[in-house]
């Protein structure tokens, strides 16, 4: 169990799994850099988050929901949490309604419909911290593609949730070791936003010249 003060972003996963250096730059360098899909991207969360509270007979439906898990050692907001009514045992109470609701984490994200893991285990992680605040069991969520308007269900089984138990235990030891990695140019770089910040092309020619140098040296 992790202390309140513990408690790493929960958003830090799916840089972590996109790259480790990715997060030690953002958490432990407090960088940022903005490009095109980092702008989209919040200007769809800030969309998502003013929208309010929605109320239907069989759907309650929470947005920007603060979460918490002790377990993992993370914090972060949920974008929407929907609660579908069910019966009884199932669900969890919620106020000012009568009956048991079923929680269904949502998240969204700009572009097109795509797998990718770290959206999967950010979701999840979400489920999990619902999960421990909610005394609650919860098998799936969605994940919501502002482009073309269309839901991925995720199910949130076994192998999912070791690995975001894995990843919220990794990203623990990566922050607390206070280093961030050496950056390795991939393809995905070209669409990090930090990319200017980074510089893996310049670093990894830096790292060569200094090879260059050693050799040269010890000759
Ligand atoms: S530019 Fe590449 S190496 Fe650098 S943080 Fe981004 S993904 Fe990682």
């Amino acid at each position: 169990m992790h202390s309140e003060d513990d408690l790493l972003p929960l958003s830090g996963l799916q840089h972590l799994l996109f790259c480790e250096r990715r997060a030690a730059l953002v958490h432990l360098e407090q960088e940022w850099g903005e490009n095109r899909f980092t702008v989209e991207g919040r200007n769809l969360h800030e969309h998502v988050h003013e929208a309010g509270r929605e109320s239907r007979n069989q759907l309650r439906i929470a947005r920007g929901v603060r979460l918490r898990s002790l377990r993992l050692g993370l914090t972060g907001v949920a974008d929407v949490v929907e609660f579908r009514r069910v019966e009884a045992p199932a669900g969890v109470e919620i106020p000012a309604a009568s009956g048991r609701w079923q929680p269904f984490p949502v998240e969204y994200k700009r572009g097109r419909l795509r797998s990718e893991e770290g959206y999967a285990v950010q979701l999840c992680a979400q489920a999990l911290c619902l999960e421990e605040m909610l005394s609650a069991t919860i098998l799936e969520g969605a994940i919501f593609f502002g482009a073309t308007k269309r839901r991925q269900r995720i199910a949130f089984d076994d192998t999912l949730r070791k690995a975001t138990e894995a990843a919220a235990a990794r990203l623990h030891v990566l922050l607390k070791g206070s280093q961030t990695p050496p950056p390795l140019f991939e393809p995905k770089c070209e669409k990090c936003s930090l990319l200017a910040v980074c510089m893996p092309k310049v670093a990894g020619w830096r790292k060569s010249a200094a090879r260059y140098l050693e050799g040269v040296l010890d000759e």
